[in-house]
């Protein structure tokens, strides 16, 4: 398979992309730093449109949209949450994922089988809200919101779909008191993505197979 993972340059998109590799995969990983992966600032039309020309007619069997940020894990509701870290988290964790999928559906369609994998998170949940994070866990809804409506659209053209939450991973991201490995989480993803088919398209699940809640 030729798999496409953005953010691949560290934390559970680089354990990804070794891990897949292991597998036997092609993986183009990328990066907004480019560096040793292709170059891809998820937030950047022309970055979108420059991977997209660099792929040309090489088929996508999956795309992992991974990339993501969380910046507002610190903020307080009295004083904080300003309008430019909804933008920026906005920019990456949902318009980057749209982006990211409409740029490389043509490569998509040139599958056989072909699947997209959209990395959300347990704080996308509804049915659980504890408080707090308004600004990670309204994109993350959203990464999710987006993610059913797309496997809505693009079943008739036999693209899967799936939503995941990686379980909370030590990365810079989840933290050293973190429940599980980069790489727990990436072998636990690489079966959800071997299990996923038009059968189970828009499906939310947790990292280890367990259904999620919406
Ligand atoms: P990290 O912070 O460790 O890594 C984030 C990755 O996203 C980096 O490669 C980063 O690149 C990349 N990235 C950020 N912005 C952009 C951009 N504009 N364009 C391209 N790449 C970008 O996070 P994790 O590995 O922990 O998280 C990966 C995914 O899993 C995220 O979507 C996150 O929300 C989700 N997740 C993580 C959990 C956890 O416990 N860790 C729990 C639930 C969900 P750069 O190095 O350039 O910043």
């Amino acid at each position: 398979m030729h798999i496409v993972i953005t953010g691949a340059n560290r934390g559970i998109g680089q354990a990804l992309d070794t891990t897949l590799r292991a597998k036997g995969h092609q993986v183009t990983g990328t990066s907004r730093k480019g560096g040793e992966f292709e170059h891809l600032d998820v937030t950047d039309p022309a970055s979108q449109a420059a991977l997209a020309k660099q792929l040309d007619t090489s088929p996508i069997d999956l795309l992992v949209c991974n990339a993501g940020v969380y910046l507002d894990k610190h903020e307080n509701l009295a004083e904080g949450y300003a309008p430019e870290i909804w933008a920026q988290s906005f920019a990456v964790n949902v318009t980057g994922v749209f982006m990211t999928v409409q740029s490389l559906l043509p490569n998509l369609q040139l599958s056989a089988a072909p699947k997209i994998a959209i990395i959300s998170s347990t704080m996308a949940s509804q049915e659980r809200a504890p408080g707090g994070a308004y600004i990670y866990r309204a994109s993350k809804a959203a990464a999710l919101n987006l993610g059913r409506n797309l496997a809505t659209d693009l079943h008739h053209i036999g693209i899967a779909v799936g939503i995941y939450h990686p379980g909370w991973v030590r990365t810079d991201m989840g933290g050293s008191q973190a429940d599980i490995s980069v790489d727990e989480a990436a072998t636990g993803l690489a079966a959800r993505f071997d299990a996923l088919s038009l059968d189970t398209t828009g499906c939310f699940e947790n990292w280890d197979g367990r259904p999620h809640a919406f």
